[in-house]
């Protein structure tokens, strides 16, 4: 077997506070501090460049994000990068690159057809019984690949206009909703008050059964998930949260602490990974990950092919390789570790699975099937009889 000792690293829970902060004065308790984390984010070149080396690639990116998708990076998160390691996977999320400019002609701003399923402004209703109520547009950083950059981080020319009676009122109306999913932008950069206000108004609406938030908070901001924030999300129950990691190193020991301390509160995490070139198209990268998400208490959920979005053919993937990942999952690790594979339809069909092959032949009386070392086996439908017979 090969043996890769950069991944042994990444199996590790290492802390990466406070690190290698170019200001070694800061205190501890600013550095666990949520409040002082967003305060320092590294938003421009001048900030970005006492911290780090770019490339030509790397600076002109970021000059240019201020009119696309704005730079924001916690301390915390920007940490995280091998500043000796030009293809750093956390570098190639968040450090804007030149190639964000280009646009393939398949590229679209809107890639999920989002705004053409908006009932509401900042209400999506895409699916029969649940919706995506953008709550905010605003993230703790922003991932250069955002799905929805064309609204998110006030630098693009579209605004989120979120409005929340119209938003409240349609969810009241419409009995048929049972599940509410909130994102953004970030849902968890709301105060808690901001937060429960809204939590506390869809726990009023009698058909919704079922809240979830969608957040990379718990990574990019650890420091947030306090104490006092979980006390309040668990009187929403059930509430369950999707989190968002990519790479093993993204789960440090206080990632860790954080992703505990909401399931001790019971909610239940899942993880949305979004396939990435150089990043994570990798079987190992991949394995190592999901395994650290179970010893997280965090069950991997859907890893995602990269949408449609202007500028990110640099970090696309081939679907083949999202395939050769679950294949290298299935049947090698536990079952619980692996994601659903999905293509989020261009233009807005949904999300739609997309699995390896298993099923070598099927028709009315059998189905050839192959298990994941490759070997066939046979298995018989039930035989078409006519009408059931009573026989005593
Ligand atoms: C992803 C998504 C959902 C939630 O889908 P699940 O498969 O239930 O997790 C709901 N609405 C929209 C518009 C979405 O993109």
């Amino acid at each position: 077997m090969h043996h890769d000792p950069k991944l042994d690293l990444e199996k590790k829970f290492r802390s990466h506070a406070p690190g290698y902060w170019a200001d070694a004065d800061i205190s501890e308790a600013d550095w666990n501090s949520a409040k002082w984390q967003l305060k320092n984010r590294i938003t421009s070149l001048s900030q970005l460049e006492e911290h780090l080396n770019l490339s030509e690639e790397e600076r002109n990116g970021v000059i240019l994000s201020g009119t696309k998708l704005a730079m924001a990076i916690t301390p915390h998160f920007f940490n995280l990068i091998d500043k000796d390691d030009p293809n750093c996977p956390i570098r190639r999320q968040i450090i804007p690159r030149v190639e964000e400019t280009w646009v393939s002609p398949y590229e679209m701003s809107d890639p999920c057809g989002e705004d053409s399923h908006m009932p509401v402004p900042g209400l999506v209703h895409r699916y029969p019984d649940r919706v995506l109520f953008l709550v905010t547009d605003r993230c703790a950083s922003y991932c250069r690949y955002c799905t929805r950059s064309r609204v998110v981080s006030g630098a693009g020319e579209q605004e989120l206009e979120t409005d929340y009676e119209a938003a409240f009122k349609y969810l009241e109306e419409h009995t048929e909703i049972r599940d509410v999913l909130l994102s953004g932008g970030d849902p968890l950069l709301f105060s808690d008050a901001k937060l429960e206000k809204i939590l506390k108004r869809l726990s009023e609406i009698e058909h919704i059964e079922f809240i979830r938030i969608g957040s990379r908070i718990p990574i990019f901001l650890p420091q947030r998930i306090t104490p006092e924030l979980c006390e309040m999300l668990q009187k929403y129950h059930p509430l369950f949260m999707s989190v968002h990691v990519n790479h093993p190193r993204e789960i440090t020991t206080e990632v860790k602490e954080g992703f505990e301390r909401l399931a001790n509160h019971g909610i239940p995490l899942g993880n949305q990974s979004v396939l990435l070139k150089d990043v994570n198209d990798n079987v190992e990268i991949m394995k190592t990950l999901v395994h650290k998400l179970l010893m997280s208490r965090v069950r991997p959920y859907y890893l995602y092919q990269l949408d449609l979005i202007e500028g990110s053919s640099h970090l696309q993937a081939a679907v083949e390789k999202g395939i050769e990942i679950i294949e290298g999952l299935r049947g090698h690790t536990t079952g619980y570790a692996i994601p659903q594979f999905v293509i989020d339809a261009p233009g807005g069909g949904g999300k739609v699975p997309v699995n390896p092959d298993y099923v070598l032949q099927r028709n009315s009386e059998r189905v050839v099937i192959r298990n994941f070392e490759g070997n066939t086996f046979e298995y018989p439908e039930p035989a078409v009889n006519p009408d059931p017979v009573l026989d005593y």
